[in-house]
């Protein structure tokens, strides 16, 4: 059964048919092909060219380079029915190219770089990852040690970055790299391109769940790249990777939204399908009373995803404190809702025929990306506590 959504006054109808267009496309498209992704551990590459075609991958970006110029309840409404797909692996793939790869640039990068990566990813037929994780440096991105040294035009790099989404296959990628001293001032964003000799892909990781999104190892041996190819200014890389770390906690926090719907959904069809001692097991309190505190858990998680998204779409500062405590919620409640369900759908929740056992997979990833639920946590009590 569908689950009764409750009308927001954030969600104007434009936004309700794009809904309706983004459920027609995961319908269409990703759904029936989540299992062969999932075992393949890739999309193919031209789901980029549809989602592209389809408006998916600019959705907030100038019109000048393809983009549509929402706000960021759109961004919302296509990430909760992206992972609605059975695949948060699929979803993942296309907004860490909508999102992750193409935030900073569109609102950094020089012109000359959006005609020639920006648009053509937003069309979907260039595909970019974002590079910031490197093997010693995760939530502590001021610790980035791969280097960018200056000679006249061009940057040479050299360095090692890991646990890139679609890193294994991507045209460009928007890469932190450090151009000063230590520190967080040393740091800046360049775009790479892979065709750049002495780059080379390691190992396609293998990992937990979110698996048809392609994540890899990504080496740099004295590339030489355009010095035109800098992001911004020099030095205001960290500042570029932080401010634009909004936009992806929030496509967590939605993607948790839609999971958490699709599992409730599921699991309401089990409970009144599955016959035991006699009755449905709709028919018992304790599930009766699981789906209302499941329920809750979405609400919850919707109304601080949709607060946040409401602040952000106004610039308004509150709005990274605000997302970080969605994406701190959504991580928990949608782990939460997926062991429930997995409890609920018995012997056969273990079983790889049911989406079940992936999505109890996939959520484990939202209290890792993008910030981990320890640094949302220490974010939001920044706010709150001098010490
Ligand atoms: C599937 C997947 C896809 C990813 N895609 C990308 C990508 O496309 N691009 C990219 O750049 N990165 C990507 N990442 C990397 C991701 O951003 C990092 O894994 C994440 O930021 C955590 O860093 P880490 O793994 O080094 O863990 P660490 O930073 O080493 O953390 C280890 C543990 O210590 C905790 N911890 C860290 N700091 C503190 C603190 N101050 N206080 C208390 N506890 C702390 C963490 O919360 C965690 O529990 C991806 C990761 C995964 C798993």
């Amino acid at each position: 059964m569908d689950y009764p959504r409750q009308p927001s006054v954030h969600l104007s109808s434009e936004h309700e048919e794009f809904r309706s267009a983004v459920r027609s496309f995961v319908e269409r498209e990703i759904r029936p092909n989540a299992t062969a992704w999932e075992r393949s551990g890739e999309v193919p590459r031209e789901l980029y060219s549809t989602a592209g075609a389809a408006g998916f991958l600019g959705l907030r970006y100038d019109p000048r380079w393809g983009g549509s110029d929402q706000d960021y309840f759109a961004t919302v409404v296509l990430c909760e029915e992206l992972a609605k797909g059975d695949s948060i692996g699929t979803a993942v793939a296309l907004m860490a190219q909508a999102e992750f790869a193409l935030s900073a640039l569109a609102d950094e990068a020089s012109d000359e770089l959006k005609e020639a990566w920006l648009a053509p990813a937003i069309r979907g037929e260039l595909i970019g990852a974002i590079g910031v994780t490197e093997p010693n440096a995760g939530s502590d991105v001021a610790a980035i040690s791969t280097q960018a040294i200056r000679d006249h035009d061009e940057y040479v790099i050299s360095g090692h970055k890991t646990f890139i989404s679609n890193g294994t296959r991507a045209d460009f990628i928007t890469l932190a790299v450090r151009t000063g001293g230590e520190g967080s001032g040393g740091i800046s964003l360049v775009v790479f391109p892979t065709d750049t000799p002495g780059f080379a892909v390691g190992r396609k990781l293998d990992k937990l769940g979110a698996r048809a999104s392609d994540t890899g190892e990504l080496f740099f041996d004295d590339c030489r790249i355009p010095a035109s190819n800098l992001v911004g200014d020099e030095g205001r890389g960290i500042h570029y990777i932080l401010s634009h770390f909004a936009g992806e906690r929030l496509v967590i926090a939605a993607f948790a939204v839609g999971v958490m719907e699709r599992l409730i959904e599921l699991g309401l069809d089990q409970a009144s399908d599955r016959q035991v001692f006699g009755k449905t097991l709709a028919g018992f309190q304790t599930w009766r009373h699981r789906f209302a505190e499941m329920a809750t858990r979405l609400e919850s998680t919707r109304q601080l995803t949709y607060h946040a998204a409401d602040l952000l779409s106004r610039g308004d500062p509150s709005g990274e404190m605000a997302v970080s405590m969605a994406k701190l919620a959504a991580a928990e409640n949608a782990q939460r809702v997926a062991a429930e369900v997995l409890q609920l759908h018995g012997g056969f929740g273990q079983m790889e025929e049911s989406p079940i056992p992936r999505y109890y997979r996939d959520v484990a990833g939202f209290s890792i990306g993008a910030g981990t639920s320890e640094i949302m946590r220490e974010i939001i009590s920044r706010q709150l506590v001098t010490v």
